[in-house]
């Protein structure tokens, strides 16, 4: 059996722009902040989590309380819907995302989802986009800051679920740097997800198959057998 592990913010879930304005505003909002460096590449992890800490940590000199992740975690999902009630945008799948997932495990694949994102508001971007993760293995950044780490859970979690020891390949989709760079360290192959200059960054980066979205199943299942692990350095 193979598993077929998926990112989720701008692999699954179109949700960039959306997104990140929620989740800065949530920040600024609950916790009184302002001037939020939002070139999420300069973080060193790129989770929810890990750049809520570096962002306290940096306009405080501590970090933030539970209770305080938690608040901005429940802003940023009342933003979300505020975004929706007030302009009717809510997060959308990426092209094809749920069609996709479906078909996998049609075809007998294991499926599991990797995120950066907290649980409760990947949960959230993942119902409003009608992506069917609810019987999916999946981690997010409370198992760890840590992508490699985030996506090891993940493969536990799928093993369990299907009562295996390992599976006979494992391929990794993601849209982000921070993915290839994972994949890299983990030696997992990876499909990049992007269109244009951002497919070709992450072609540039090393990714052997990047496709613009899953409206070309075919396509996708043939580069699921050919990715490779991505080459060069970090
Ligand atoms: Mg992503």
């Amino acid at each position: 059996m193979n598993l077929v592990m998926f990112d989720m913010d701008g692999t699954l879930t179109d949700t960039f722009a959306l997104d990140e304005n929620c989740y800065v505003l949530a920040i600024e909002q609950t916790l009184g902040l302002t001037a939020v460096v939002t070139e999420w590449e300069t973080y060193t992890h790129a989770s929810s989590s890990f750049c809520l800490e570096e962002i306290v940590r940096r306009a405080r000199g501590q970090s933030p309380t539970a209770a305080e992740s938690r608040a901005v975690q429940s802003r940023m999902i009342e933003l979300m819907e505020d975004v929706y009630h007030r302009h009717g945008r809510a997060t959308a799948e990426i092209a094809g995302a749920s069609a996709c997932i479906e078909a996998l495990q049609r075809a007998g694949h294991a499926v599991s989802i990797a995120s950066g994102d907290w649980e409760a508001t990947a949960r959230h971007k993942l119902t409003s986009a009608r992506i069917p993760f609810h019987l999916l293995p999946a981690a997010f950044c409370e198992a760890s800051h840590i992508r490699t780490e985030i996506m090891r859970t993940s493969l536990a979690r799928a093993a369990s679920h299907h009562g295996r020891e390992r599976f006979e390949r494992i391929v990794y989709i993601g849209d982000g740097a921070w993915d290839v760079r994972a994949c890299r360290e983990i030696g997992w192959p990876l499909i990049g997800v992007g269109r244009d200059a951002h497919a070709h960054r992450l072609r540039t980066l090393g990714t052997s198959h990047v496709i613009p979205d899953f409206t070309e199943l075919d396509a996708f299942i043939a580069a699921l057998d050919q990715a490779r692990v991505p080459a060069g350095q970090g």
